[in-house]
């Protein structure tokens, strides 16, 4: 048995093809709609790749991760093109130097919420601090839901998503960012689930906040313990991998 803190470093082709098999693992999204970017030097952004043949997320390997600069140019992986939706990324990316990485998935619950126009409440405590930590930053919508398929659809997006971790897609899915890229699915990953405790407390009669004092507490100074995070994505990475009890 090797020790979990022994887990070998992922090259930044391998971390995104990760995170994308476990937010499809998850079913976050569904056949190969969504993609997962992450910020590399010199002007770089590896992401996962469109065309034909390609995989859905639950099923990316390395050789599904693109190379693009910022104008959008292959620089690294022959034959395959960066998704129709570069600009969620490189614009997200732009405005951004915080973020690292930039997930985009088509949660059905999340795009159920804006369907039915749920504001999204904070209705566990302790149930999930980290997550509503992330509702405390802000859980703005973006109204458009049309393909962000330019960099003015790109910048629309950004302005939008602002100083949150989390920006909801009308009609479309949800698009989060992160320091890392274990942090940028996480925050999909806990968005998602509060967003599902929403909806079902809605269809049960209600969906009540926590007191204000309590949310308070909840929320403290508004960070996680790099520990917690890891462990919390420790789980859905063994959740999602072959020997998992996910199948
Ligand atoms: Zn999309």
């Amino acid at each position: 048995v090797t020790t979990r803190a022994a887990a070998p470093a992922l090259t930044p082709s391998q971390g995104v093809a990760l995170v994308c098999r476990v937010l499809g693992g998850l079913g976050l999204t569904r056949e190969p709609a969504g993609h997962v970017s992450v910020r590399l030097d010199g002007g770089r952004v590896a992401i996962k790749s469109r065309g034909e043949g390609e995989a859905g997320l639950r099923y990316t390997t390395e050789s599904d991760i693109v190379t693009v600069d910022f104008d959008g140019n292959v620089v690294d992986g022959s034959g395959l093109r960066p998704p129709q939706e570069l600009p969620i990324h490189l614009q997200i990316l732009r405005a951004r130097p915080d973020v690292m990485s930039v997930v985009h998935v088509h949660p059905t619950a999340s795009v159920l919420a804006t369907i039915a126009g749920i504001p999204i409440a904070p209705v566990v405590g302790a149930y999930d601090p980290y997550a509503i930590r992330l509702l405390a930053k802000g859980l703005p919508t973006f109204e458009r839901s049309v393909l962000v398929n330019t960099p003015e659809l790109g910048d629309e997006l950004a302005a939008a998503l602002g100083d949150a971790s989390v920006c909801l897609m009308r009609g479309h899915g949800l698009t989060a960012v992160g320091a890392t890229l274990e942090e940028a699915g996480l925050n999909a990953i806990k968005i998602d689930e509060l967003i599902d405790l929403n909806l079902e407390g809605v269809m049960l009669g209600t969906a009540r906040p926590i007191s204000d004092d309590d949310l308070r507490v909840v929320v403290g100074d508004g960070t996680t313990r790099p520990a917690l995070v890891a462990s919390a994505w420790d789980y859905y990475v063994r959740q999602t991998s072959k020997g998992g009890d996910d199948e």
